[in-house]
């Protein structure tokens, strides 16, 4: 709704007043547009067996990107209609946790089209984590949900309905205390939980997903931006084109930022693990999330295109520093929201 225009007074004060509440709530919407989403966690025990493989040695492909950012639109209370809501979900190993699977309503216009944006890790799965260069600790499932927030932020001022696999540092389903190992979950309820993120973008009906991790490796040289996708599904040309948006989109956005991060490329998952952590998710050789239909692994697999993208590796400190960072936040989640919805404008 448009703000209330401000009447011509005889009275210069009551145009002055109007005008500084205007300036007011606009300094309040920046501060709150830029606000905690990328506050640290406390820190968890123990970091768990982390799943990421990185692929070193391999020649980055040439982008040549023309296009310029999205500008993102201002954004206005939504209707008490179109408050953000938890999605019904049937067929998970337990309750949804609070804030997990929640559809947020666009905050301008209306698309009438849902993209889901899975942050990964989160509650008692911490992800990998690195530190950055003044010697901070993050966590991988920190910064992904802090870049998950703002990519949603910019879709939604876009108009489209996000749903979001979690909002907090929480686990999406709520699993009993046989599916963890102290404070992380077993190889079984890492899988439940990954099965539970399905079963929300299933139900969000999303025309689209995006999985938002983040790398490592020992060697703390190594860096770079790395997005997956899976061949094998039927919507397999669009999962690459996806990818190929997403990694083009993410290098314009580090590029335009002056940072220098490796540009890894796409790699197809239809043959590759992904780091499985049993034996039986290695024979399964997808991303659970992406990947196809196996009875008793993945019976009810994600019904739309999706990627998973690795922006950064946090075991590199400069790389730490731009996951750690408002600006390096945004950044990402813009792009995010680009090659988003570059790819629902051709699909
Ligand atoms: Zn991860």
């Amino acid at each position: 709704m448009a703000p209330q225009s401000v009447r011509v007074t005889t009275r210069g004060y009551a145009v002055v007043g109007a005008l500084a509440v205007v300036l007011l709530l606009g300094l309040g919407l920046v501060v709150k547009a830029f606000g905690s989403d990328g506050g640290q966690q406390p820190a968890p025990q123990a970091t768990s067996g982390h799943h990421h493989t990185a692929i070193i040695g391999k020649a980055p492909p040439q982008h040549h990107l023309k296009k310029a950012p999205p500008q993102h639109q201002a954004t206005s209370t939504p209707p008490p209609s179109a408050r953000p809501h938890q999605l019904h979900v049937t067929g998970i190993a337990g309750p949804l946790t609070p804030g997990s699977c929640l559809s947020l309503p666009p905050t301008h216009g209306d698309r009438s089209q849902t993209v889901f944006l899975d942050p990964g890790h989160g509650g008692h799965d911490p992800g990998t984590s690195g530190t950055t260069s003044n010697g901070t600790l993050l966590y991988e499932k920190t910064a992904t949900l802090a870049v998950a927030k703002q990519a949603s932020k910019a879709l939604r001022a876009d108009g489209y309905t996000v749903v979001m696999s979690r909002t907090r540092d929480s686990d999406v389903v709520k699993l009993p205390p046989s599916d963890f190992t102290g404070s992380l979950f077993t190889p079984h309820g890492d899988h439940l939980e990954i099965l539970s993120r399905i079963a929300c973008a299933n139900a969000a009906h999303a025309s689209v997903l995006v999985s938002i991790h983040f790398n490592s490796f020992p060697d703390t040289a190594v860096g770079g931006a790395e997005t997956y996708y899976d061949t094998s599904r039927s919507f397999g040309k669009s999962n690459k084109r996806l990818a190929q948006l997403v990694q083009a989109d993410l290098m314009m956005g580090f590029q335009a930022a002056g940072w220098a991060v490796p540009d890894r490329g796409t790699a197809s998952q239809t043959d590759q693990s992904g780091g499985a952590l049993t034996a039986e998710g290695e024979s399964y050789g997808h991303l659970l999330l992406l990947g196809p239909h196996k009875a008793g692994w993945n019976d009810h697999p994600s019904t739309m295109p999706g990627v998973l993208t690795e922006p950064l590796f946090l075991t590199r400190p400069t790389e730490a520093d731009i996951a750690a960072s408002p600006q390096g936040q945004h950044v990402m989640g813009l792009a995010l929201a680009h090659a988003l919805e570059t790819f629902l404008a051709h699909e």
